[in-house]
């Protein structure tokens, strides 16, 4: 695979090639403009960049794609970078395909309850024109900076607020429009077949092969997303208590209820065993008696614990409160970055059983102890407890390189001790990738690898991801 050390006139053909495609403003070989592509805001990088090419639109597209096939030199898909794991970032040089420019919003349909949007339509995009043409409808946000793409957060499997109730956010979508490695573009989903891209349809469910790939199996072009149902109010309920192993089943309780929309376990960066371990449960509806009616059935699951054992929380602290109540939340990065030492952070988000919270608290709490570093945990339960998103928050200041150092370490060995607990790391690095194969069953990484040569035969799309 090319794309390392390019000789000089295969190199100025290319970028020719590309120039053509997109104008001379959208495509650049410039140092100075590959290195902000080169790197990310965590620890990965920087990597090696040959090309940036910014495409306006699927033929835009297809023609990089082809050029990308005839030089055999590999491409990377990139929406705002902002998965801190690198994954946007090329692991064997070659062209960043920088989506920001394809930003339109296509179509809003309230009946159907679903939108259209192009692959560089950012979170803060979409919000605001909700907000502006729907305000009864929603998508479920992520805590990510607003600049995110909505197709990064989907490719990458994440989860917004509403990911307790709908499951992660990659199940809602409809439909995708996806340029193939060869350059075919593909409509996946009711649309393929429908006028609408209304739902998936009673089709085989071909979306999965293009989320948690990590922009290995083509490049996503259009997303039917769908949306769901905004309340006029919206609150937020705590529970803090001290032993963590109450934590699991006061969530099997509270999600029991049916009446929570979001919930969350944080501990925050000064923790020690002995400190409170404190649960938020967001709650919505349309009347005050109904968000009463909630809030009285929440307290009843406090009240059935030994006195004092889980303090039912009513008004929550305020920092908290606003980290729950206003959307999106900005308030994590805030806590966990270390912003007034030079800023930084990195988390390794765990999906695991619910049950194992209090194991996965304690060894992060032992990992960071052990290696002199800050942590703290931010824990989103998704699905009706049918898994956490447990994050590892390990904050550090860029400019000290032996704390940068620590924090990979501790990176390596939380996904470790991740995966020995049955977990399974969330976004991971490409080091992480390589853990997770070597614990994957043969036969199921021997499908993936069947799945990319039948879909990219030259290996453009960003090779070097899941050890592709
Ligand atoms: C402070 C902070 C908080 C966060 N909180 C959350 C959270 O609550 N929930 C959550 O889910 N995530 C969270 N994230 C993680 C992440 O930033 C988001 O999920 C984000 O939406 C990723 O989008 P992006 O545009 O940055 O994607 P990128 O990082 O640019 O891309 C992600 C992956 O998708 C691929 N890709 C991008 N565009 C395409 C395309 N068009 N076609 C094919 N592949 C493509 C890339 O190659 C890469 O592998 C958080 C990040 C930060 C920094």
């Amino acid at each position: 695979m090319e794309g390392k050390g390019l000789p000089a006139m295969k190199d100025d053909l290319i970028h020719r090639d590309l120039a053509s495609i997109v104008g001379e403003d959208y495509a650049s070989n410039r140092p100075e403009e590959l290195f902000i592509y080169s790197v990310d805001s965590g620890t990965e990088g920087p990597r090696k960049v040959d090309y940036v090419v910014m495409p306006k639109n699927v033929d835009q597209v297809q023609k990089i794609v082809a050029v990308a096939n005839q030089h055999r030199i590999p491409i990377t898909p990139m929406g705002a970078n902002l998965t801190l794991n690198g994954l946007g970032l090329p692991v064997n040089g070659g062209i960043v395909m920088d989506m920001k420019r394809m930003d339109r919003i296509l179509e809003l349909n309230r009946q159907r309850k679903y939108v259209v949007v192009e692959a560089g339509v950012t979170q803060g995009m979409l919000g605001s024109y909700l907000e502006k043409n729907c305000p009864e409808l929603e998508h479920s946000r992520p805590e990510a900076p607003p600049m995110a793409t909505i197709v990064g957060n989907i490719v990458i499997r994440g989860h917004g607020y509403l990911s307790l109730r709908y499951g992660n956010n990659s199940h809602h979508i409809n439909g995708l429009e996806v340029v193939l490695p060869t350059g075919e573009v593909c409509n996946i989903g009711a649309g393929c077949v429908s006028p609408w891209p209304f739902c998936k349809g009673p089709l085989p469910d071909m979306t999965g092969l293009f989320c948690g790939w990590n922009g290995t199996t083509g490049v996503i072009t259009k997303l039917s997303l769908k949306l769901f149902p905004k309340r006029r109010m919206l609150d937020v309920v705590g529970y803090a208590m001290d032993d963590l192993e109450l934590v699991p089943e006061l969530l099997y309780q509270v999600t029991h209820t049916d009446m929570v929309d979001n919930l969350f376990v944080v501990g925050f960066a000064s923790d020690t065993h002995e400190s409170h371990k404190y649960v938020t449960a967001s709650i919505t509806g349309d009347l005050d008696e109904e968000i009463a009616y909630k809030k009285a059935v929440l307290k009843k699951i406090a009240a059935g614990y030994q006195e004092g054992r889980v303090r039912f929380d009513y008004p929550v602290w305020d920092p908290l409160k606003s980290r729950f109540v206003e959307k999106p939340p900005y308030v994590t990065p805030a806590l966990a970055a270390d912003f007034e030492r030079g800023g930084g952070f990195r988390y390794c988000g765990a999906i695991l059983p619910v049950d194992k919270i209090p194991e996965a608290w304690r060894k992060g709490m032992e990992i960071a102890h052990r290696l002199g570093i800050n942590f703290s945990a931010g824990i989103q339960i998704l699905g009706y407890c049918h898994s956490a998103m447990f994050g590892y928050v390990y904050p550090f200041n860029r400019a000290e390189e032996q704390e940068v150092e620590r924090v990979r370490k501790a990176m390596r060995e939380t996904n470790e001790a991740v995966l020995q607990m049955g977990g399974i790391p969330w976004k991971a690095e490409v080091a992480a990738q390589k853990q997770i194969i070597e614990k994957m069953e043969p036969n199921t990484h021997d499908l993936m690898k069947k799945i990319w040569k039948a879909l990219d035969p030259n290996g453009i799309m960003n090779p070097g991801n899941w050890c592709k």
